[in-house]
Formats: structure tokens, C-alpha cells, sequence
């Protein structure tokens, strides 16, 4: 059944052929039913009259005013010609003014008419004046048809819409005339179950006022109406997806807990943290359900992600299964194979490393014993998903720092076996939990929410570009006590030749500052070979050299707990999680560590904010919630596509606890109905077949 709001937008009276045109090219506007979710940005009061003694000093709204006419004259010549009519209302006097269709104005417009005008006063020369008002004899507005205009909409509009006579203002009038004339249709999207107990407006009453207001109140309601209507729908969707994922895709079961697992867990130097025990429970939940697992698990930067993971892999060996673990860059997978080698020291288990450095020879015997499952964990970079990699019996799949990797790379890894193996995400990127739960709403999600006990927080500070007289003492010192730094120049995306010479000059400097023989420096950038790059990592990481200058390449994994220092050249050009990113390189050994952000000495208000953010704190959800609010989700490192958070009226920064109800009432409608077929979601269905989010397509996993 086709709604009648599918209608196209030109036969709306009002609309025509060629403005229907520029509102399709303009602002996606199709149908009537587009029209319909086309809601205004702001609204301005016109339930009541403002005095004009009461004007505030510098008005930044529209105000409505009604008063009389008391003169007009025409004055100025040529393009300064314009009308001005002295406006009273008892209470003082303004001025109205016309530039354009004077003498239609002087017409119209008459001295001791009572008129209601609305318009956005300034003040000039102590006198409030009014350009082109909306102008209206106060007999017009008696008794009146169809909807009463307590709020004036603003729509959005550009430069070609009002070329073509398509300004706000007329936007509003089509908007009156498509609720005057198909107000009626207007289906209802809720079951009434639902809409009591959530106590929400109806759907009709809600788009009549999101465009037009009869009241503060009833706005705020059909704000929250249709904020609810937006994010419920999508939450239902990716429940379902996520249902029908984990009924149909099937997994192997992996029940047992053996003695792999134990005689790791057993002999680790530290103790587990708790929310480490309680993500190794999460994970273990899924590998017995039989269905496949598809889990991302985020946890800030040094919150010991590896480890879990690898105790993960030792369950899916106890059960015969093998596993593989796939890093964005080579010298990740190096230090991973090297950590998780260190851990496994004494057990018979085998492990491998495939990179695209991996000779021939080598990586024949890797692959053949792969085949034949005498090698029991892989490890490497995306070289893992080549089709000539064939296991024996992969049963886990884990994925480090998750955002490198696109989705087909992530399906080639699913069909390396059948069923497909269980999949753990990794991510350090914190995401705001509302943002995750949308982003990543078909996933479940495991968090790591807390630092091994003995870390001491980094000490971060502020200096300007200028302070190098005080640090270069202190870096000094640093050394001395047998310290390594790290110093990160910025990354400018526009001109990889500027970014190596920011690098260079840089060296230079610092070859000054720190002079040979007694300082050695390593550096490296993304031009550089791999080969070079790697020397140069084993330099520092050896301990052969104490600085490493580098470009944002370090950004991601790196383990070098002797470094104690983070120097961040130009932190304003960072964006914050990268920063926070960055700063998880130190504080990983028992040394106190230092990060020191530096910046240009004019800093805008906005860059002072995010810099201030890393002083003040040290966790990476906080960091990433206060991200999100000061500039958007669209922003948000590692989020997919930027479509999934574009959003009509939903505000993922501010409406976190409206995000958090909708999910749990999807997922209560779903526990009871889970395919949507009972009559009392019948509502429910019929919108759901008629309105598929578009977001869906982002999230395809397999
Ligand atoms: P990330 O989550 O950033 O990947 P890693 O897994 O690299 O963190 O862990 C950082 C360091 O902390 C490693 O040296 C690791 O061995 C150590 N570590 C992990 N868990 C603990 C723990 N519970 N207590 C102390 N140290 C730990
Ligand atoms: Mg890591």
C-alpha cells in the first residue's frame, strides 16, 4: 500500500514543476512525506506581542509587535532610496524600513491602521529599526481556518532555494499547506501500548507541531515524540539484524576450559584486572552458545586488551581450534607476536608471524603447517587474508585497532572457514557508549574500563611552541635518569612533501638541543621504507637511541615502556582522541610519565578547550564523551561512515538517556515479538516495511 505521502512534491499546491525541481536538487525534497520530515531549525514566538519598550538591548530573535503607523516618508536617492514608516505602540517607537517594492509598499501600507509586524530588530542611532518586516492590518488575523501560527518555523534553505523563491518563509507556507490539506493521513507509527507507556504525543499531533507550535510545551513534546520515533525504529532494526545474525549463524561451540588456557592464566606475572575477568566471562558466554560471536571490545590505551585476547585464543585451542590475530601495520604484529611469545615462554604452543616481509621459504613452511594444524596461532598483517592462507581449523579470529580495516577485509577473514570462526574486535578508540551503541549497535560490545592498578597517570602539560629553554633541561634530565622520548610532529594531510619537512627541520633542531655523541636520535616517517623504518623502531626500541622523532605513524600499539616522554609538536593540529592516542605510548613502564602537548602561542577558543581536556584528564571515555560534544559525532575517530550519524533530529551528544530507553524498549518488544508478526505491532510493522532505515546498509558485516 502506497502512502499518500509518496506523492511527488510538485503536486502540492504551491509547488509546480520548476520549483519542485530545486527543491529535489536543493534539499532532497521528493515527496510530500519529504516535506513532511523537513523540520524547522529555530522558531520565534508569536503567541504574544512584545512591547516595544521591552526589547532586550541586542534582540537576536524575531519578535511580533503590534502598534500603528504614525508616518512615512521616502528618503535617500538612488540605491540608499528607502521607505521608512515611524511604527508606535504606546509603549515607545521604531522604525520600519523598505529598500525594495517601495511604491507598492506606499501603497499598501496606511497611516492609523492597527498592523502586527514581525521581524528581527536592530538597533541604529538609538532607534530600533526593522528591515522588510512581515506586515499585517491586525483585521486580517481575525477569526482564521486551520492552524493558528503561535511560532514562526525557520527552515534551512540556500542561496538557489530563495533565488527561486523558495525562502523560509515560503517553505513555511508549503509546509501549512501540506498539513492543512493532508494533515488527515497522517498514520499513526506507535502502538497505543507503547505510546501510553512512554507517554508520547501522537505521530499527527507531533508533525503538526514540529513545524507549528501551538506551545512551548507542546513542542518540547513533539520534539521528544519524534527524536523517539527516529532512534526506536533504527534500534529495532539493528536488534533485529543482530537477532537474526545470532539465531541463523551458527558457531562452533567451544565449552571446554582447559589446560592451555590455565597454564597461562596461572603463571602471568600480574594479576588480571576485574574488568579484564569480566570480558574473559563475556567472551566465554558466546564461544559455548554455539552461535558465532561477533564482539568488539574497546578499552582505553594500555588497559591490557592483548592479554585478553590471547587468553581468548588458549579457550578456542583447548578445543581444538585454531586462531589468528590481525594488526593494521607490521610493527604491531612484531610486537604482538613478540608479547604473546613472551606470555606463552615453557608452553607447547606454536606460534607464527606472516607480514609481507616474511621470506618465501618461510612463509611456505608456515603456510603448509597451517594446513596441517601443527601451527595453532597466527599472527600478521592483513598478508592473514590472502587467499593462499588456508587453515586447518580456524576458530577465532581477533582484529587489532578495528578502524584500519574495511569491511570486505574483515569478510575475507570470515570465510576462511565454515562456519564461519568466532570474531573479536579490537579497538582503542574510545566510543561514547550512546555513539556505540549506534554505531556499533549489530555488534555486542566489551568494555575494558580500567587501567592495571600499578600505572601511575601520565602528567600531561601545556607549553607554548616558544618554551623549548624549559624543556630542553628537563628532556635532558629525562635522559639521564636512562629515559627515553618520544616527539610527534603533526601530520598535515594535505601535503605529505610539508609534513616530511616539518620532520626535518624538526631533526635539525633537535640535533642542536641533543648533539651527538652523547645523544642519539631515530626517526621516521610514512615515506619511508619499511625496511629503514624498521632499523630505525629497533634502534629506539633497543635502547641504541633515546629520542624518536616521528610523524603520527607511532599513533597506534607501540610498546616501549623505557620511553617515559611524549613531546607533541603543533597539539592543535591533533584532534583529541588522537592525542589521547598518543599519550597512551608512555605510562607503561614504573616510571612517572610526562606528556608535553606544545602549541602556537594564538590559540582559538576551541583548540584552548581540547588541550585543557588532555590536561585535565587521563581517561580516554572521558576524553571521548567531551569530544563528541564539542564538535559532533560526525567527527569521531574510528566511527564508520559518516552516514550512520546523520540524523534528523536526534542529537547523539545530547540525548544519550532518550538513546539508552529506546534500545531497551526495542529490545522488550523484540523479546516478546521477535519477527514483528502480533497484531498488537502492527503499527510498528507496517512503518518498518514502508520506512527501512538507509543506515542499515552501513553496517553490513558479512
Ligand atoms: P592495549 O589495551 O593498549 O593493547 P596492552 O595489551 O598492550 O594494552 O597492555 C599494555 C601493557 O600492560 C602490556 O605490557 C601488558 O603486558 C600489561 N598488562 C596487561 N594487563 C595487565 C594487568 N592486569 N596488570 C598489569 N599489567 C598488565
Ligand atoms: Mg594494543
Amino acid at each position: 500500500m502506497l502512502s499518500i505521502f509518496q506523492t511527488p512534491i510538485e503536486y502540492l499546491k504551491g509547488v509546480g514543476s520548476k520549483k519542485a525541481e530545486i527543491l529535489k536538487k536543493e534539499a532532497n525534497l521528493f515527496t510530500l512525506q519529504d516535506l513532511l520530515l523537513y523540520f524547522p531549525y529555530k522558531y520565534a514566538d508569536k503567541s504574544h506581542f512584545f512591547r516595544i519598550c521591552d526589547i532586550p538591548g541586542n534582540p537576536q530573535a524575531h519578535l511580533q509587535i503590534k502598534g500603528k503607523i504614525t508616518h512615512l516618508t521616502v528618503t535617500g536617492a538612488n540605491r540608499s532610496k528607502r521607505l521608512v514608516a515611524l511604527f508606535q505602540d504606546g509603549s515607545g517607537s521604531m522604525e520600519l524600513v523598505w529598500f525594495h517594492g517601495i511604491p507598492y509598499m506606499e501603497k499598501y501600507l496606511q497611516t492609523n491602521q492597527e498592523y502586527i509586524v514581525f521581524g528581527k530588530p536592530q538597533l541604529f542611532n538609538n532607534l530600533y529599526s526593522i528591515i522588510h518586516p512581515e506586515i499585517s492590518p491586525v483585521t486580517e488575523n481575525a477569526p482564521k481556518q486551520g492552524i493558528q501560527i503561535a511560532f514562526q518555523p525557520f527552515y534551512n534553505t540556500t542561496d538557489k532555494m530563495k533565488r527561486a523563491g523558495l525562502d523560509s518563509r515560503s517553505i513555511s507556507k508549503l509546509c501549512l499547506q501540506l498539513l492543512n490539506e493532508y494533515g488527515g493521513h497522517i498514520t499513526e507509527t506507535l502502538p497505543a501500548y507503547l505510546r501510553e507507556a512512554c507517554r508520547l504525543m501522537p505521530e499527527r499531533q507531533a508533525l503538526l507541531n514540529i513545524h507549528f507550535p501551538q506551545s512551548n510545551a507542546l513542542l518540547r513534546a513533539a520534539q521528544y515524540r519524534l527524536k523517539f520515533d527516529e532512534m526506536f525504529f533504527l534500534q529495532l532494526e539493528l536488534l533485529q539484524k543482530k537477532l537474526i545474525h545470532t539465531t541463523r549463524a551458527q558457531g562452533f561451540a567451544m565449552p571446554k576450559v582447559g589446560t592451555l588456557f590455565h597454564a597461562c592464566y596461572d603463571k602471568l606475572p600480574f594479576e588480571l584486572t576485574a574488568a579484564q575477568k569480566r570480558v574473559i566471562k563475556e567472551i566465554r558466554q558466546d564461544l559455548i552458545s554455539g552461535k558465532q560471536m561477533n564482539r568488539l571490545l574497546q578499552g582505553d590505551v594500555g588497559s591490557g586488551k592483548t592479554i585478553t585476547a590471547l587468553l581468548v585464543m588458549l579457550m578456542a585451542m583447548d578445543n581444538g581450534f585454531q586462531s589468528c590475530l590481525m594488526a593494521p601495520t607490521e610493527i604491531l604484529a612484531e610486537q604482538h607476536y613478540e608479547g604473546i611469545c613472551k606470555f606463552l615462554d615453557g608452553m607447547e604452543v606454536k606460534v607464527a608471524l606472516l607480514t609481507g616481509s616474511t621470506k618465501a621459504s618461510q612463509r611456505k613452511i608456515l603456510l603448509e603447517q597451517l594446513k596441517n594444524g601443527e601451527l595453532q596461532i597466527l599472527i600478521g598483517t592483513h598478508a592473514l587474508i590472502e587467499e593462499q592462507v588456508l587453515f586447518h581449523s580456524l576458530g577465532l579470529a581477533v582484529i587489532d585497532e578495528q578502524h584500519r580495516f574495511g569491511v570486505d577485509q574483515r569478510a575475507k577473514l570470515w570465510r576462511k572457514n565454515n562456519p564461519p570462526p568466532h570474531v573479536l574486535i579490537m579497538t582503542a578508540t574510545p566510543i561514547p557508549r550512546t555513539l556505540a551503541m549506534t554505531v556499533y549497535g549489530d555488534l555486542n560490545i566489551s568494555v575494558i574500563d580500567e587501567v592495571p592498578k600499578n600505572r601511575k597517570p601520565v602528567i600531561t602539560r601545556h607549553f607554548p611552541q616558544t618554551a623549548w629553554s624549559q624543556i630542553v633541561p628537563f628532556l635532558q634530565q629525562q635522559i639521564g635518569e636512562g629515559r627515553q622520548i618520544f616527539v610527534v610532529f603533526p601530520l598535515i594531510q594535505e601535503s605529505e612533501a610539508l609534513d616530511l619537512q616539518n620532520l626535518i627541520d624538526g631533526y635539525e633542531q633537535f640535533r642542536l638541543y641533543f648533539p651527538e655523541p652523547r645523544y642519539h636520535l631515530s626517526y621516521v616517517h610514512g615515506q619511508m621504507g619499511s625496511e629503514e623504518k624498521n632499523r630505525e623502531m629497533e634502534n629506539f626500541a633497543s635502547g641504541k637511541t633515546q629520542l624518536l622523532l616521528a610523524t603520527s605513524v607511532i599513533e597506534v600499539g607501540i610498546d616501549i615502556p623505557n620511553a617515559n616522554v611524549m613531546v607533541i609538536e603543533n597539539a592543535e593540529r591533533f584532534g583529541l582522541s588522537q592525542l589521547h592516542q598518543l599519550r597512551g605510548r608512555v605510562g607503561r613502564g614504573s616510571a612517572q610519565s610526562y606528556c608535553l602537548l606544545l602549541t602556537g602561542d594564538k590559540l582559538g577558543y576551541e583548540s584552548r578547550r581540547r588541550i585543557q581536556a588532555m590536561v585535565n584528564s587521563n581517561n580516554g571515555f572521558e576524553i571521548a564523551d567531551f569530544d563528541l560534544k564539542l564538535r559532533g559525532p560526525g567527527d569521531m575517530a574510528g566511527t564508520r561512515q559518516s552516514g550512520m550519524l546523520e540524523f534528523r533530529i536526534v542529537d547523539l551528544a545530547k540525548d544519550e538517556k532518550l538513546i539508552a530507553y529506546c534500545r531497551q524498549l526495542a529490545a522488550q518488544v523484540l523479546e516478546r515479538d521477535p519477527i514483528l508478526q502480533k497484531e498488537e505491532n502492527a503499527e510498528i510493522r507496517y512503518h518498518l516495511q514502508a520506512n527501512p532505515s538507509s543506515k542499515i546498509d552501513y553496517l553490513q558485516i558479512s
